[in-house]
């Protein structure tokens, strides 16, 4: 097994759990009415799932929640696989912008900065599957991250969907109309495009729910080079992988990422629902939930627990074992 002394491991990680869990920092989200009415809670939930299997879940593990950017990775990544790199890399960049993730900017080159943040992964959910119509490219988009998740499709599943969730968002995605419309008017969409059906396609993707034993598998296909450990099906390629894992260290956690590259040094990504899942390449993932954010739109409890974490275990890339 990767984790060898899975016992004592687990008896540390609950240790790091509650102590955790004495967080209080941060501020709940106001982004839509839906989020700040449901996700204003004390809900605390921790997932490993490490590369060959083993499984544990902590606290509000079962508690679901919706994606929203931390369908980003995902989206990148099978972006890589449909349409290759070559074409992706010409029309989204691979740098941070430096600003917010809902910024309205463009690089010298006339692109969204990276796939992380929000202009990048709306300009590739234009493009996701154009071939199918809206109701086929959801259905298609949850049936891939199901797959990515060893999940079976049912009404049961950890990996779902959230209706009012997502009714709620597109009454409330002023920004995200502002981006798009950026998009169109800059040519990075086609001008033709329907800014309304580009943002419902985006925002649908958004309001995927997982919970973080079921983002603790999709987290662990990712540290996995794609295949996913609990059924063995290959999701992305290896290329796929490495470039979404690099771009997740570079800009995952948002206007935070140089100093989480810093400080926690592993691939990571955030949602404004407080969800956060981190990639131990070749090891585990590791998914995370707590609605508290930070000015930086990331958990805050998340930010402690992975800082800890890494006290305890040094997994950042750069530390001398
Ligand atoms: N759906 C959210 C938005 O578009 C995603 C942002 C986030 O999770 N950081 O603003």
């Amino acid at each position: 097994f990767v984790i060898s002394d899975f016992p004592t491991f687990l008896t540390d990680i609950r240790e790091m759990y509650i102590d955790a869990s004495n967080i209080q920092e941060g501020h709940f989200t106001e982004y839509t009415r839906y989020l700040k009415e449901y996700h204003s809670t004390d809900e605390w939930g921790v997932s490993f799932c490490s590369v060959d299997g083993q499984r544990a879940g902590f606290g509000s593990n079962k508690q679901m929640f919706t994606l929203q950017s931390l369908m980003n990775p995902f989206l990148y990544a099978m972006s890589l696989d449909d349409m290759g790199p070559e074409k992706i890399h010409s029309i989204v960049g691979q740098e941070t912008s430096g600003g917010q993730y809902n910024v309205i900017k463009l690089d010298d080159k006339g692109r969204p900065h990276n796939p992380m943040a929000n202009a990048g992964a709306i300009l590739l959910s234009s493009l996701y599957k154009q071939s199918l119509n809206k109701s086929e490219r959801h259905g298609t988009f949850l049936a891939a991250l199901r797959k990515v998740g060893g999940l079976k499709a049912s009404a049961e599943s950890s990996l779902s969907f959230d209706y009012a969730a997502f009714m709620s968002e597109r009454e409330d995605c002023h920004r995200n109309s502002s981006i798009c419309y950026y998009l169109r008017e800059k040519k990075c969409i086609d001008t033709n495009m329907d800014v309304e059906q580009v943002l419902d396609v985006y925002t649908q993707m958004c309001n995927v729910t997982v919970n973080t034993d079921s983002l603790s598998v999709l987290a662990a296909t990712l540290a996995n080079g794609g295949i996913c450990p609990i059924t063995g099906e290959q999701c992305f390629s290896n290329d796929a992988v490495k470039s979404t894992l690099s771009c997740m260290l570079a800009a995952g956690m948002n206007d935070h990422s140089g100093i989480w590259a810093f400080t926690i040094g592993l691939p990571a990504k955030s949602g404004i629902s407080g969800g956060t899942m981190i990639i131990i390449p070749n090891v585990m993932g590791i998914a995370l939930y707590s609605p508290k954010i930070d000015k930086s739109a990331n958990s805050a409890r998340a930010a402690h627990f992975a800082s800890v974490l890494n006290a305890k275990f040094h997994f950042h890339e750069y530390d001398p074992v």
